[in-house]
């Protein structure tokens, strides 16, 4: 006698530490999962040397099996042109290497940028941190309180932007203790919070994190990170409605990447996405120039091309600014239509 062993549905949600502890790190069972077959798949999975693959099974349960060119599968897959060396790509982009003092960024006047983690649920094959020394900045108590006296002492900093890696790896109790310290200092309006977590495990949207959200005694603004409308699901935006209750305003930053949102159909269709679960678009990055994601890289008048047409299919609050990031300069950089005719 002979029984069907039912397979577990992929929307049952499990807690978040158990998504972390259990993501695809195999590119061969990630093709596997997706229905492709593996027939060149060696010289792709040679790039995991180069950075690791990490997919939380929530996201690829976003992606549509059998299609070499999912836009979500495409962020995330090993690709033999990560070995390719092109001439202005670096390993530092954005020259923070060498700048960082431990856990504290502060570039920009008014704002100060804690990383709290170094690690993200997922590798994101574009990232620009791809070849950061996260293993250096771990950060025990003592050095946490003299970050906070750094902020303390400096009236100019009105924003503290929780960043990393992604500061919800971090653990609950941790980062209500982290942000009741922030909350108390006079000159902090509002507090940040740079995350991709929930996008790629919904789940981390947990009672313990909402519950020190709706305690928290500053205004909090999260920027998510989405690139292509299919990332929204439902578990995605039910997760999203509980935040906004609690009062959260979110925010959505985006990268523009080659073969994955680089056409006016794919950012139109982001945008209103994003508004039906209660976000408004906020940046829309140009790729950072980093060793192994040249194949990501779409053009300055490409990505000027496509501003124009989406400002004429869409409301304004719902077009994200164009930016670039530059080493050096004061805040993000747009890439003005005007200015570059
Ligand atoms: C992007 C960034 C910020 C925040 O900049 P906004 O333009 O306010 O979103 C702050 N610090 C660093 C180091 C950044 O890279
Ligand atoms: S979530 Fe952000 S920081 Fe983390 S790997 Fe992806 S792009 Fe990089």
């Amino acid at each position: 006698m002979s029984r069907m062993i039912p397979k577990i549905p992929v929307t049952v949600e499990r807690p978040w530490q158990k998504e972390l502890a259990d993501c695809i790190t195999d590119p061969s069972e990630l093709l596997a999962r997706l229905n492709l077959s593996a027939h060149e798949n060696e010289a792709d999975s040679a790039a995991r040397e180069l950075f690791a693959m990490r997919v939380p099974r929530p996201f690829v349960a976003k992606m549509v099996a059998g299609d070499w060119h999912d836009p979500l599968f495409r962020q995330v897959y090993t690709q033999s042109a990560e070995f390719l060396q092109e001439p202005g790509f670096s390993h530092d982009p954005l020259d923070e290497q060498d700048n960082i003092t431990p856990g504290i960024l502060h570039k920009y006047q008014s704002r100060a940028l804690l990383i709290v983690r170094g690690g993200c649920a997922i590798n994101c094959r574009y990232c620009f941190r791809r070849h950061f020394p996260y293993g250096d900045n771990h950060l025990n108590k003592r050095d946490w309180m003299v970050a906070l006296q750094h902020i303390r002492s400096d009236n100019n900093i009105n924003e503290v932007i929780l960043s990393g890696g992604d500061p919800l790896m971090a653990k609950d109790d941790f980062l209500a203790w982290l942000c009741d310290q922030i909350s108390e200092i006079p000159h902090i309006r509002r507090l940040r919070i740079h995350t991709r977590l929930p996008v790629v495990i919904p789940s981390r949207v947990c009672e313990d994190l909402l519950a020190w959200i709706n305690s928290l005694n500053l205004p909090l603004v999260m920027v998510l990170h989405i690139n292509h409308a299919n990332e929204i699901d439902p578990l995605l935006a039910t997760r999203l409605q509980q935040l906004k209750r609690a009062g959260v305003t979110l925010l959505n930053q985006a990268v523009l990447l080659k073969g994955v949102n680089d056409s006016a159909d794919a950012l139109e269709a982001l945008s209103e996405r994003l508004f039906a679960a209660g976000v408004l678009p906020y940046y829309l990055h140009m790729l950072d120039k980093v060793q192994g994601a040249q194949h990501f890289d779409v053009s300055d008048e490409r990505a000027r091309e496509l501003m124009a047409e989406i400002i004429r299919r869409l409301p304004g609050f719902l077009v994200p600014r164009l930016v670039r990031e530059i080493a050096g300069q004061p805040g993000k950089t747009p890439v003005d239509l005007l200015l570059h005719p």
